[in-house]
């Protein structure tokens, strides 16, 4: 959009920002695929049902994912919150109900200790307990970097419903598959911020995890509060089950048989857990349109266009003195480019910090990511449009100058 049309934030009375960050939930997520958004707008005029869109979304997701099948909630965090109930629930309706409790029902999660995170809240919330693994570590330095096969056998018991997994650290994703399936134990993988590369969609599933989920709003830039969640049909049911709003009868209720079979349930479950990520007809089919181009889309083209974007900024800058730009991933075409200014702070008698946060508050309000230990700034090309790189360099070649 040119900086000169009327903006609705503008008309709301609400600061514009300008996202060279990437893609921050804090600052509005993702930039929203055009065709994704006008095929909202035409959802809004009619009605389907939601339970056709979720099977219609899973198809889709099955198609480009390689995995049964798959579902859609508000958000990655809300589809983590979905697996973990559905890895203790099953398709017991009566288990459903009770949740957050989960009586006596297997409710351990094995987490890798190098996994935590702040989104692990998430799997905790559907009345998870965690455990932490692993406490080996090669170079009898402090802290866990490692996880050994013998280390997850030895914590799984009989309490155990799963076990999570988030791409990091390296750490080898097949000897967890390989254990958890010899104890029938289903293997969670959060993806969430995993794409680029595009392989990813692909590529845990082929590993055999049971469920990995996406955010659907940060590079497939769908609607910002979707997540994809990809897996067995056995778990993506206990998920349908309970995220869906099925105020009806077990004698009216025709749901699509591909997500839920009611020949094998003694009832409807009512509201689940997940009924509070409930997501809206616009959002669903914004969300499989982004997701069908986004497998559509050339990751080179993708990428030659950050580049460009990010060497505009580093020419630009480059007569400005004691900092020292370093054009990262710039050959590397599945992986999002970034540039990272270091800033020589004694010499400049300045933060990062206090860059950063004059960025931030003063208009046009720009928003970057920044390290204060290595003291670099980074700008993620991911969100950023041409007028925006421009004020960008106008504002930071002031900033920096001063
Ligand atoms: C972004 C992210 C999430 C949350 O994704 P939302 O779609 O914003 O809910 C969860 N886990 C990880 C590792 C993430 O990077």
């Amino acid at each position: 959009m040119a900086d000169d049309t009327p903006s609705i934030y503008d008309e709301l009375g609400v600061p514009r920002v300008i996202n060279a960050a990437g893609t921050k939930t804090r600052i509005g997520g993702t930039r929203i695929r055009p065709e994704a958004a006008t095929a909202m707008h035409r959802a809004t005029t009619e009605f389907a049902r939601i339970s056709d869109l979720q099977a219609k979304a899973s198809d889709t997701i099955s198609n480009i994912t390689g995995a049964d099948a798959g579902y859609v909630a508000s958000g990655a965090a809300a589809c983590l919150t979905l697996a973990a109930a559905a890895t203790i629930t099953g398709h017991d309706p009566h288990a459903m109900s009770r949740l957050p409790q989960t009586d006596n029902r297997p409710n351990e999660i094995l987490i890798p200790k190098v996994h935590r995170n702040s989104y692990d809240h998430a799997l905790r919330a559907a009345g998870a307990t965690l455990t932490d693994i692993g406490t080996n570590d090669h170079t009898l330095g402090p802290g866990a970097t490692d996880l050994e096969p013998w280390e997850i056998e030895a914590a799984i018991t009989d309490n155990t419903a799963a076990i999570a997994y988030v791409p990091r650290n390296n750490l080898p994703l097949d000897p967890i598959i390989t254990t958890a399936h010899d104890h029938d134990l289903p293997v969670i993988i959060d993806a969430a911020g995993q794409l680029p590369p595009k392989h990813n969609l692909t590529r845990f599933i082929d590993a055999g995890a049971d469920l990995v989920i996406f955010s659907g709003g940060k590079a497939i830039r769908g609607p910002q509060n979707t997540g994809i969640i990809a897996g067995t049909t056995n778990l993506i049911t206990a998920i349908a089950l309970q995220h869906l709003d099925m105020d009806t009868t077990i004698n009216t209720w025709n749901p699509p048989p591909t997500l839920i079979d009611p020949t094998t349930l003694p009832g409807v479950p009512r509201h689940g857990i997940g009924r509070g990520y409930k997501v809206s007809k616009e959002a669903l089919v914004g969300l499989i349109t982004a997701l069908q181009l986004y497998h559509q889309e050339d990751q080179h083209t993708q990428h030659q266009q950050h580049n460009h974007q990010l060497q505009k900024i580093a020419t630009a800058l480059t007569n400005i003195p004691h900092i020292t730009i370093t054009h990262h991933n710039k050959n590397d075409p599945t992986t999002t480019p970034t540039l990272e200014i270091a800033i020589d702070e004694p010499t400049l008698d300045t933060t990062t910090t206090d860059i950063v946060n004059q960025l931030q508050t003063t208009p046009p309000h720009i928003y970057l990511n920044h390290n204060p230990t290595t003291a670099t700034l980074t700008i993620n090309p991911t969100s950023l449009t041409t007028p925006e790189t421009d004020t960008l360099i106008d504002q930071l070649t002031n900033t920096l100058s001063t």
